[in-house]
């Protein structure tokens, strides 16, 4: 639907969620402006790109809107990479969540949504697999995207494709209203001037930051520290994901190996001895023979995180101030529904009654509403 105004909406924050919801709103005719910081500091740079709700074991509302998004993905994707000439690097490859005994994986919250190997089956998937596993779960229908090389790389020539305006470096240091209604925002430019930028609509997409900017959401980071592995080809198909540590594999022959998961770093940068120790532990307990795998890469983040582990989506307390953040460990899987959703209610495309529900599970005010 083509917007009645010329004023562009505003996307605060370039990350995953900004690239994905202005592309969306981009295809739907509106002239959109994505304001960003530091592109580089997407947790959409960082993450694994895993497409993970059920080796997740996500539960609830949260599991539901993670089925919805991995069925849509392909498509989206699709739509992607015919945008931007891109390949993005999705694989439905299927994740090996592994146990050490049958009770550990029964209690596994979506144990029904798998396939059990024993251990004969497990090293047959998993070669040099680690004694002490005794049986598996197969998750077929699990997947990885190659977040880090090609989709975020993607959505930008995609967004720019269709219009969509980049100002890089600029800052969003507040967000301005009358009373419940949205007025604009606050930003410094990369030259350091402060000035207004008046506008009627905006998406809160900023991330780890949001609550940096609009102090109503309980947005709040959690450090996660990563690195990558050059395997002989084809020494991993699928995915392995162990209690704290999984190992991701490219096509290329890269392995991802995520993550920490630092509940008490806030946003201290950069790397530390103990979470590169953590990550060389897991892989041990893992997959021992994948730590003599020359090392490639290393590099951390922030994720979004909620103090019930999922995102704020819609509507916010002010009218014309959308949400879309605190995606926390999910946010690439959960992107293709999160810019579906918000497209249609900015637009004012109607909601079926699922996505309506749905939504409502996902509203701001959904913690204090007791
Ligand atoms: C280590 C790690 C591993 C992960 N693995 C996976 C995985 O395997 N699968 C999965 O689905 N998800 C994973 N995630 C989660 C996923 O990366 C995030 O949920 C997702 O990237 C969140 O997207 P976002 O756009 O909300 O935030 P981001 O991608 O972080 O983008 C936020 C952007 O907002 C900008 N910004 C912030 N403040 C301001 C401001 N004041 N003014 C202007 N711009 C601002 C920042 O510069 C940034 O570019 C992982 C995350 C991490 C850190």
């Amino acid at each position: 639907m083509a917007s009645s105004t010329t004023e562009p909406l505003l996307i605060i924050g370039g990350g995953l969620m900004g690239l994905a919801v202005a592309y969306e709103l981009a295809k739907k005719g509106r002239k959109v402006e994505i304001l960003s910081r530091q592109r580089r500091e997407a947790a959409g740079f960082v993450a694994a790109g895993m497409l993970a709700p059920h080796a997740e074991g996500l539960q609830g509302n949260l599991l539901k809107l993670g089925q919805l998004s991995l069925k849509r993905i392909p498509k989206w994707v699709e739509t992607i990479e015919k945008d931007s000439g891109i390949n993005c690097g999705l694989k439905i490859c299927g994740i090996i969540v592994p146990f050490t005994s049958s009770t550990q994986k029964n209690n596994h919250p979506t144990a029904s949504f798998g396939q059990t190997l024993n251990r004969k089956e497990l090293e047959i998937e998993i070669p040099g697999i680690a004694p002490h596993w005794q049986t598996a779960l197969l998750f077929k229908q699990d997947g990885q995207i190659d977040n880090r090389r090609r989709l975020m790389r993607a959505l930008e020539k995609a967004c720019v494709g269709l219009g969509v305006h980049f100002q890089e470096g600029v800052e969003v240091l507040d967000v301005i209203h009358d009373h419940k209604i949205f007025k604009g925002v606050q930003i410094r430019n990369a030259k350091g001037k402060i000035t207004i930028l008046s506008n009627k609509e905006a998406v809160l997409c900023s991330g780890a930051w949001s609550k940096q900017i609009f102090k109503a959401i309980p947005v709040f980071p959690i450090k996660g520290q990563m690195l990558s592995l050059q395997a002989p080809k084809a020494a991993l198909t699928r995915i392995l994901y162990g209690p704290g540590t999984y190992l991701v594999p490219r096509e290329d022959g890269l392995i991802v190996i995520g993550a920490t998961s630092e509940k008490n770093a806030g946003f201290q940068t950069g790397l530390t001895p103990d979470g590169q120790q953590q990550l060389h532990e897991g892989i041990e307990d893992l997959l021992p023979s994948a730590n003599q795998w020359p090392q490639m890469e290393r590099w951390w983040g922030f994720r979004p995180c909620t103090p019930d582990e999922s995102p704020f989506l819609g509507a916010s307390a002010l009218q014309g101030l959308w949400l879309a953040t605190g995606h926390y460990r999910n946010g690439v899987l959960l992107a293709a529904i999160t810019a579906e959703l918000l497209a249609k209610c900015i637009c004012s495309k109607k909601l079926n009654i699922e996505e309506y529900e749905l939504l409502q599970k996902f509203h701001w005010n959904r913690l204090t509403e007791k």
